[in-house]
């Protein structure tokens, strides 16, 4: 796909930007408790604009959001100054980001270390100071150092005692902290209530309940069934370790969350947080994730803190798969075929763990089915490594028009019966030409031949088909951006490395329209040399099973028109396919096998030559006509799908174990 290229802007000037947009969210959510935005847009925000201070420390200021906490606090009440700052906490949003958190605690620490988990509870920070056995105050976080007194609306929520006999070993004056959170049922039923008053739903639990501590008339707080569930202890007294702490609130009759667990190294931890993220929905509250402390108070102290957050504790966050953001632009890309694919530009937002700025639909069809349009507020969903899409839209609007011309070079844009897709029918669209470079590049594995270098080689008239690629010089390369001495060596000698690739690859590298690796790999293995199939008639391309008409046809035109000629310069440029052997007559004959993952002992291209000796066929990707898959090591998605398509699956040794002795 080609891309296009976005304007550099200036970083301070996009950090200022960010963290004026940051602290506009933070206010809305912390502040007003009404997010103008999902979660998953906030986070992108601050991740861009962590990722920015960290690489231009200089740009980092004592007010930017990443050094402060929430929002400030509101004059509706009485500000209270906190004893000790009430902090937030670092994130992990992976498995890689929790063990670097371990790493660093190992480091400081040493090995001893143990770890208390416990859920990480979706609500707002509370702090309740006890004197003398009775509670004095209760405050909310607010910028962590100035909260809100809100000790009215807190004391109807029945499970804070009101008065509770300390634990042997505490002052006169403790603190205890914790959050106080909306139990899911409450807040449906506060919804339904709404609903049936005509009045607008809550958006989700965890702003209603802040709203609803934070409101003037008690009376509300106290309709609102509000839960805690506690966490910290201030001083701790006798208590030396946060289990302790949670051991001894609960024998003071606070609620405590039972679900906690001590774990003695960070793949127990890992294990804990993927089983309540199975178990979640059994919870009768909404978690977003495990905070993982380190239990020892002697290790917290020697840890101590950064600015926002303590260095001893970390939240392991749900990666949410689902997320809520706007559609700013509907792109069109056009692909090596000159098919143009509508891509949905929205506000960035992170979902599945990643950052997601773009969203691709198939064409114009699918934009109108799902009534996608620019302003639409969208749900996008994306788990593990599936492609992100866009799953509902809100108010949806149907009537998106592909455009009549094409977006790179101005030709036209028809549709083709049957086909669904548009196309851009100039053979001399530069997108089409960059995106065929880039499909050969990436085929044949030439490394360091991306987008950018392309378009610098074609821009400065340098190549113009993947032909012209084997023919430039280290002086050349030299004179691009990002390239030196070395680097350009290197290029060159990449790519001449490619010039002898197995003719299955070559040929799904030229791009001819509808064959893929795997219809490539069948014609390589039927004709046996790129002049054979170039020269096959129609017939006989059709003769080959998996090999449709159409398919047929399409190979046929693109040997006798754009083909002719560019086989032929690529072969006077010295580029000479691995003649593939002709399929045998053998054991194999009639099978057809896949390979997938990493073979221990013999290479792939060594394994599916003696499947095609023995008579079988090697092909690319896997389909119901796949009669055995071989998994190694690393196999992702074929070996799913040989699962659901239920075809035998072997390992590299029952593999060989077919094989003649
Ligand atoms: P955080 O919620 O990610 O983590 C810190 C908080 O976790 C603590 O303050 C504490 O209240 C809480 N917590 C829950 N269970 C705990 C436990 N067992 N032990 C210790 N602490 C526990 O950080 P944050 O700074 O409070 O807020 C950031 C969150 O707010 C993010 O999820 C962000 O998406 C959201 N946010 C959204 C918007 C928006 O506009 N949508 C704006 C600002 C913040």
């Amino acid at each position: 796909m080609s891309k296009r290229k976005k304007a550099a802007v200036d970083p301070a000037v996009r950090a200022d930007a960010l963290r004026d947009q940051i602290r506009r969210h933070e206010h809305a959510y912390f502040v007003l408790d009404a997010p103008e935005v999902s979660d998953s847009e906030y986070d992108a925000l601050m991740l861009e604009l962590r990722a920015l201070e960290d690489e231009r420390p200089d740009l980092v200021t004592a007010d930017s959001p990443t050094q402060r906490v929430g929002g400030e606090a509101s004059d509706q009440f009485a500000k209270v100054r906190h004893r000790s700052p009430m902090l937030s906490l670092q994130n992990a949003f992976d498995e890689s980001e929790i063990r670097a958190f371990d790493k660093r605690v190992r480091a400081a620490v040493g090995d001893q270390v143990v770890y208390c988990a416990e859920l990480k509870i979706d609500g707002l920070a509370m702090s309740l100071t006890y004197s003398r056995g009775r509670l004095q105050r209760a405050a909310t976080r607010g910028d962590g150092t100035t909260g809100e007194d809100v000790t009215a609306n807190v004391r109807t929520i029945r499970s804070v005692p009101l008065t509770i006999t300390p634990a042997s070993g505490l002052p006169d004056l403790f603190e205890v902290r914790g959050e106080v959170y909306f139990p899911i049922a409450g807040f449906e039923k506060l919804n339904r209530e709404m609903e049936a008053a005509g009045k607008p739903r809550f958006v989700n639990p965890r702003n209603t309940a802040a709203g609803s501590v934070r409101q003037i008339d008690p009376n509300v707080t106290a309709s609102r069934d509000l839960q805690t569930f506690m966490y910290t202890l201030d001083p701790a007294g006798p208590a030396n370790s946060q289990w302790d702490v949670l051991n001894t609130l609960e024998s003071m009759g606070f609620r405590v969350n039972k679900n906690r667990r001590r774990l003695h190294s960070i793949d127990d931890v890992i294990e804990y947080h993927a089983e309540w993220h199975r178990r979640r929905h059994e919870l009768e509250y909404e978690i977003d994730g495990m905070v993982v402390k380190v239990d020892s108070f002697p290790q917290q102290l020697e840890l101590g803190f950064v600015s926002r957050s303590p260095r001893w504790a970390i939240a392991f966050k749900y990666a949410p798969e689902k997320a809520e953001t706007e559609v700013e632009e509907i792109a069109c890309y056009v692909g090596r075929t000159g098919v143009l694919t509508p891509v949905a530009h929205v506000k960035p937002v992170v979902v599945g763990g990643v950052t997601i700025r773009n969203v691709t639909m198939h064409n114009e069809a699918q934009v109108n089915e799902k009534g996608v349009y620019v302003g639409a507020r969208v749900v996008i969903h994306r788990a593990g490594d599936v492609i992100p899409e866009i799953v509902s839209v809100k108010d949806p609007q149907p009537g998106w028009r592909m455009p009549a011309k094409c977006p790179v070079c101005g030709g036209e844009v028809v549709r083709e019966e049957p086909y669904i897709a548009h196309r851009c029918i100039n053979p001399f669209c530069g997108a089409q030409r960059l995106e065929r470079l880039r499909h050969f590049a990436a085929v044949l594995d030439i490394e360091g031949l991306g987008y950018a270098t392309l378009t610098q080689v074609i821009d400065r008239g340098m190549v113009e088909d993947p032909s012209d690629l084997f023919g430039l010089t280290t002086d050349q390369i030299k004179e691009l951006e990002g390239f030196a001495d070395r680097s350009a060596q290197n290029l060159v000698d990449r790519i001449a490395a490619a010039k002898h690739p197995e003719l299955g690859r070559f040929l799904f590298a030229l791009g001819i329209p509808q064959v893929g690796g795997a219809t490539a790999d069948l014609l390589a293995g039927e004709f046996g040399s790129v002049e054979r199939v170039r020269d096959a008639g129609e017939e006989s391309l059709r003769a080959v099973e998996g090999v449709g008409p159409s398919m047929a046809h399409e190979v046929f035109a693109y040997f006798h028109g754009p083909g002719a000629e560019l086989v032929v310069r690529l072969l006077g440029a010295g580029v000479v396919p691995k003649e593939a052997e002709a399929i045998g007559e053998g054991p194999f004959t009639g099978k057809t096998f896949v390979f997938t993952g990493t073979l221990e002992t013999m290479s792939r291209p060594d394994a599916e030559a003696m499947v095609r000796k023995l008579g079988g066929k090697a092909a690319g990707s896997v389909s119901a006509k796949t009669d055995y898959v071989v998994a190694g090591p690393g196999a992702g998605s074929k070996l799913e799908k040989a699962q659901k398509l239920k075809v035998s699956v072997l390992d590299e040794d029952q593999f060989k174990a077919l094989l003649p002795k």
